[in-house]
């Protein structure tokens, strides 16, 4: 802003804009947060509040508008949701005479956003520090809302690394240098994903010299060794970067944060954005929860539960021993469904634990998030533990430890000394129950305990006045007064001084209520502020203990998962897959958990058997024929088996995957519709590159989109350097049927196809993945079947049975308006108008179509319509 104001308030608003440039400064202003200048224009538009101006003294006129401070946390949320940082700044003295001061307080950015508002979507809130280089990536990941806090640092091309970290993390927010910045390469692959908000830190230097003793000095350790950090300078950077970014829009409050993990991607089965997507893993193609593999399986009754699902499932785990302490977890619950079904019913009464410490870690803790931690803690030791008391699986009895013996004492404790029915602010008072500290007992007599004394001075005043109806009143406006009504208004005596005047009476003070009512008043304050030092006390325990408390939400969060899976696992007969080190795949009657939850009875389980000489499927069969649910459900099965999941399937041995691939059909995938030979190709040799004999690799109609001939080369031309390169488990499903013929100089490829029945012309879709290739395309019934007008069928039969070539030569037909819900494809009006293309073939019009011809439409009647249609068909048969 360039104007200097002149007004001392205004002058201190500039000074602290000044400061804080690219932030939305929230002025406070007695009840309100205001806005100026500038900042009231953006927050009028995005807030849809009444632009008004201020207008004082030599200032002249000044845009504004303005949000109650009770409400301001949501107004701030959707402020940041809008991309915008904002600042929040508090009155940090009583007003009063001259010049109130001012404070900056905490600034809200995407990914340090805490309040209630921003966890409507459940998930992680990561913010993101990245040192970006030529060949490598480092940097470090936190969640201030639970404390977590991780660095990493990866060799290798930005291109590749940058995806599978934004996958991984979903960050809300990522914060980097200036250098990185000014980079248009690098800021265009991190906002290939949506949501993500990019911060130049302008005090990057700063926060990273000396960055290891900055993170030696936060951690209290002696050296980086046991993080695993030593010999990676840049991770240190990142890390130290992050840490300072967070000490500056929380002014210093991360106390919560007590430790820095390594972060590694090998320990997980990777699954890249792309893959995540296709495979509608935590969201379908439509953004919807429900019709997601989430949607399907999370049953959870916890926050904390569904945050660790959601995680379970972006990160399954590669290591055969955790999968296992999971199975066996599991197992024991399923065995045991009274435990599950009680277990559930009390965890729903749970609070969020990470939540409520972080809220209390950063400053905005309200007493009643400190006596909710306390009950939620103690209803976990008193009515879930016990339940768990004596179960076998290591898994359980490690998340059912008691609770640690100070936290024990601290919840009994902070439930002796808060009131029940907390407050949600601090600014009230009453946070302590009386008998906790003497001094406040006293104060709270001063201010409301002491009626006596406003008792006393009533009915020595209505003695000495005369009037018996003279009443001691209060109001939030005036204070205290003496109220007499009008009729004997001329018996108040001459010390009364007249205050206020109603209706039928009026209200006076007097020199002994004046001083009463300033004791009064100074003793609330003072009452207030020892609260306020007290509660914050009492806070700073919570921070002490606030590994303790981590460790138990884990317990929480990691009950509600494993209960979770047991549930389903009865709910959706899921078994207990085998997990094993051999490379391979053996499902036996294995279900698509999503599908097979819309189809229920009717959905046709089906076998699978991939192994290193027979790796690689080739799935034919007509459109609509279950190819694309067949190759997903193996892929969400592996999947599932990872995260420790059971798995819909009658038995499965599943061999440990380091990362499943899938590539789909442009037409599937609307936005990479840019898809041509060479954008294909190069995807191909990234996943030959990448894959090791331990990927599973998922392809679903390369090479739709383009034109028929192209199409075909294409997916010929894929599937033979995948075939050749002797890696990777692969499913191929195609409605190219032709591509069967690789099999026959491809020994590790083997042709299976979607089996369909013709029952009178009708087709019957078997749904079974049955050996050997697909013999018909079957187009011509997929279409008649779709509901494709009956003349144009009629003639694309004639067409076909008259040329010597089978169907087969005509291309996939759309399948637009039959009810797929759930099927990932999307098909396209192309293939439609390459049929239309076929069909309008110059010659002599059939004798059904001249007599369509003849027909006038206007003067027929419904009936007469329907009998020469039944006509035509008649003749057709
Ligand atoms: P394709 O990829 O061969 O065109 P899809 O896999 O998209 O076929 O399947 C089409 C529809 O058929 C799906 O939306 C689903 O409703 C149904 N379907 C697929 N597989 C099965 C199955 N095994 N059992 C029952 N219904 C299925
Ligand atoms: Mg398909």
């Amino acid at each position: 802003m360039s104007t200097t104001y002149k007004t001392p308030m205004l002058q201190q608003y500039q000074s602290l804009k000044e400061q804080y440039p690219d932030c939305l400064l929230f002025f406070r202003l007695g009840d309100f947060y205001e806005l100026f200048g500038d900042d009231a224009k953006i927050g009028s538009e995005v807030l849809h509040l009444t632009l008004t101006s201020r207008n004082k003294g030599s200032d002249g006129r000044i845009p504004m508008c303005g949000v109650p401070f009770h409400a301001s946390e949501n107004y701030v949320a959707r402020l940041v949701k809008a991309g915008y940082k904002v600042a929040i700044c508090e009155q940090m003295t009583a007003a009063g005479k001259g010049l109130v001061e001012r404070e900056v307080i905490r600034v809200v950015t995407a990914g340090t956003l805490l309040r209630d508002e921003a966890l409507t979507e459940a998930g992680s809130q990561f913010i993101l520090t990245l040192v970006i280089e030529p060949k490598l990536v480092a940097g470090a990941a936190a969640d201030l809302s639970t404390g977590q806090f991780m660095a990493f640092s990866f060799p290798g091309p930005p291109e590749q690394i940058i995806p599978l970290l934004l996958s991984h993390f979903s960050p809300r927010e990522v914060v980097i240098p200036r250098a990185v910045y000014d980079n248009s390469d690098y800021t265009s692959l991190l906002r290939r994903e949506r949501n993500v908000n990019i911060t130049c830190a302008h005090d990057w230097l700063i926060y990273i010299k000396d960055a290891e003793t900055i993170l030696k000095n936060h951690f209290h350790v002696e050296s980086l060794d046991s993080f695993g950090l030593t010999k990676k300078p840049e991770a240190i950077k990142g890390a130290a970067a992050l840490l300072g970014y967070l000490k500056y829009t929380q002014k210093g409050n991360v106390e919560h944060i007590t430790s820095i993990s390594e972060f590694h991607l090998s320990g997980h089965l990777v699954l890249d954005p792309i893959t995540l997507r296709h495979l509608e893993v935590i969201r379908t193609a439509e953004g919807t929860t429900d019709g997601s593999l989430f949607g399907t399986i999370n049953k959870t009754v916890t926050a904390s539960g569904q945050r660790l699902l959601q995680d379970w499932l972006l990160h399954p785990v590669t290591k055969k021993k955790e999968i296992e302490l999971r199975h066996q977890a599991i197992t024991e619950l399923v065995s045991r469904n009274e435990l599950v079904a009680k277990s559930r019913e009390e965890l729903a009464h749970l609070s969020d634990v990470e939540r409520l410490v972080a809220r209390l870690s950063v400053g905005l803790g309200s007493p009643r998030d400190l006596r909710r931690l306390a009950d939620t803690l103690s209803h976990y030791k008193d009515r879930v533990l016990p339940l768990f008391s004596g179960v076998k699986s290591r898994r359980l009895q490690d998340m059912t430890t008691p609770i640690h013996p100070d936290l024990m004492s601290w919840i009994t404790q902070a439930q002796a000394i808060l009131f029940e029915e907390a407050k949600p602010t601090l600014d009230e008072g009453y946070i302590f129950k009386e008998g906790f500290n003497e001094e406040l007992d006293t104060l709270r007599l001063l201010t409301s305990g002491n009626r006596s004394w406003l008792a006393d001075f009533e009915a020595q005043e209505r003695r000495r006045t005369g009037i018996p109806k003279l009443k001691v009143v209060f109001s939030r406006a005036f204070g205290y007064a003496i109220e007499i009504t009008n009729s004997f208004k001329d018996k108040a005596p001459p010390d009364y001084v007249p205050r206020q005047t109603l209706v039928n009476a009026g209200r006076y003070t007097c020199q002994s209520l004046v001083e009463y009512e300033r004791k009064a008043l100074s003793a609330m304050d003072t009452m207030i502020a020892l609260e306020k030092t007290l509660f914050a006390e009492e806070v700073e325990k919570v921070v002490q203990l606030s590994q303790k408390i981590s460790d138990t939400a884990y317990a929480i969060a990691s009950l509600d998962v494993l209960t979770n899976f047991a549930h389903i696992a009865s709910l959706y007969k899921y078994s207990k897959p085998n997990i094993t080190e051999r490379v391979g795949i053996e499902i036996t009657a294995g279900r698509h958990p999503v599908i097979e939850q819309l189809h229920h009875e009717s959905f046709v389980a089906n076998d699978t058997e991939l192994k290193p000489n027979k790796s690689f499927q080739l799935i034919t069969g007509p459109n609509m024929a279950g190819k694309s649910t067949y190759i997903r459900q193996v892929a969400l099965i592996v999947l599932l088996a990872h995260t420790g999941c059971f798995v819909p399937a009658e038995s499965a041995e599943i061999g440990i995957t380091d990362r499943i691939f899938t590539r789909i059909g442009a037409h599937d995938n609307l936005r990479e519709a840019q898809s041509t030979f060479m954008v294909e190709m190069l995807e191909t040799a990234h996943i030959l590159h990448n894959a090791t004999e331990r990927s599973l690799v998922i392809l679903d109609e390369v090479g739709r989109g383009t034109s028929p001939e192209d199409g075909f080369s294409l997916a010929w031309a894929i599937a033979e350097s995948l075939a050749s390169d002797n890696r990777g488990l692969i499913l191929f499903a195609t409605h190219f049927h032709d591509l069967k013929d690789i099999a026959n100089t491809h020994s590790r490829v083997f042709n299976s196809h979607l089996a369909v029945a013709v029952d009178n012309e009708d087709l019957i879709f078997l749904r079974k993945v049955t050996d050997g290739p697909a013999v018909d395309s079957y187009g011509i019934v997929v279409a008649e079947k779709a509901g494709i007008p009956k003349a144009i069928i009629a003639r694309a039969k004639e067409l076909s049975y008259g040329s010597s070539s089978p169907t087969e030569q005509i291309p996939e037909m759309s399948l637009r308006g039959t009810k797929s819900r759930g099927n990932p494809d999307r098909d396209a009006p192309l293939a439609m108008t390459n049929q239309m293309a076929l069909l309008s073939v110059e010659q002599k019009p059939s004798e059904i179509e001249a007599k369509l011809k003849q027909l006038n439409l206007n003067n027929m009647t419904p009936i007469e319509a329907l009998n020469i249609l039944n006509e035509l068909q008649k003749n057709l048969r």
